[in-house]
């Protein structure tokens, strides 16, 4: 089988291998779409420390049961994989909080990944996709969606309030948008390129074009918006924190490079009475609390390219070009 293999720091191969044998406890899947992450590059350029060589990369997808060891999955089940490979067993996944397992290992880091046309993976990390969800939005669930949707649970967004996306255009925030707005808010949705703001349009309340975007919104709103989506990092967040009111809250998520670093004045945020939240993963409540909301609210799945998993570098310049709204999928 055809598979995209990580071999060292920076370097990859479109690799030819056996299909995975699933152990005990494992399901065999058939990737129908794999969707590519920023993460995804950062895990190829040796930015985390755990990586292992070689190893598939990729983690976020959707496939069908080929062959399962775990009695709750069975051939012809349509699953997605949450971000990590996870025992089922420890206090964090009893309380729900997969993303915090004890003895979790990344998906296309420290264990093979779904960048290939068959994987293997423990049933533990697998959430069955209901028929009313597509393959397109089901990809795109765990670590965009899903992830949104535990971050806006820990800020605890209520229905009637205004959020401000950050980066709207991008692959994470444009799903942002449509589920901030399916969770009851007004969205106010920023992007940096002209181009997009057509498309953001169609899911936004409103669009905010530039990166001094805290003047227009105090000009819209008359004071600060309740909450911000920061997708984008330290090019933006003195702009988002500005644009809150006092007594909001910053939701930050997206994978910024690591090395970044941004100081933050202190005073200003304690006496705006700001909450600063960070989001990395999902859990598969969250998955399942996604994919029960659009059984009745739409969201759109985005997608701004497919590429076959030979044209693997070409998805690659893709993504770090941004220069199309929404996520790119590849089709193994
Ligand atoms: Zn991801
Ligand atoms: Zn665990």
């Amino acid at each position: 089988m055809k598979s995209i293999i990580v071999t060292g720091k920076g370097r990859f191969e479109v690799a030819d291998s056996p299909r995975p044998d699933p152990g005990v406890g494992e399901v065999l899947i058939r990737v129908k779409y794999a969707a590519l992450c920023y993460r995804d590059l950062l895990q190829l350029r040796g930015y985390y420390p755990r990586m292992k060589y070689p190893v598939v990369l990729g983690h976020e997808a959707v496939g069908v049961v080929e062959e399962s060891r775990d009695s709750r999955f069975k051939p012809g089940d349509r699953v997605v994989p949450i971000l990590h490979s996870v025992d089922g067993v420890c206090d964090m996944c009893l309380r729900g909080e997969e993303a915090y397992c004890r003895s979790r290992l990344s998906f296309g880091e420290e264990v093979d990944g779904f960048f290939a046309e068959y994987a293997k993976v423990t049933g533990n990390s697998l959430v069955k996709v209901p028929d009313w969800v597509s393959d397109e939005l089901a990809a795109l669930t765990p670590c965009v969606l899903a992830m949104i949707h535990k971050g806006l649970r820990r800020i605890g967004l209520s229905i009637g309030e205004t959020v401000l996306v950050t980066g709207a255009g991008g692959g994470v925030g444009v799903h942002a948008v449509q589920l901030a707005k399916a969770m009851g808010a007004r969205v106010i949705a920023v992007t940096s390129h002209e181009d997009k703001a057509k498309v953001l349009g169609r899911f936004a309340d409103d669009v905010i074009v530039g990166l001094k975007f805290s003047e227009e919104v105090k000009r819209k709103l008359g004071e600060g918006v309740d909450a911000v989506i920061e997708t984008v990092g330290t090019p933006t967040i003195n702009e988002s924190l500005r644009s809150l009111r006092i007594g909001g809250r910053i939701l930050l998520v997206g994978n910024v490079n690591p090395d970044e670093s941004y100081s933050l004045r202190l005073g200003y945020v304690i006496l705006k009475d700001v909450a600063i939240v960070s989001n990395i993963a999902s859990n598969k409540r969250d998955v399942a609390s996604v994919f029960n909301m659009v059984k009745s609210i739409k969201i759109e799945p985005v997608v701004a390219a497919k590429y076959s998993l030979q044209d693997f570098g070409r998805a690659l310049e893709a993504l770090q070009s941004g220069s199309r709204v929404g996520k790119i999928l590849l089709t193994p």
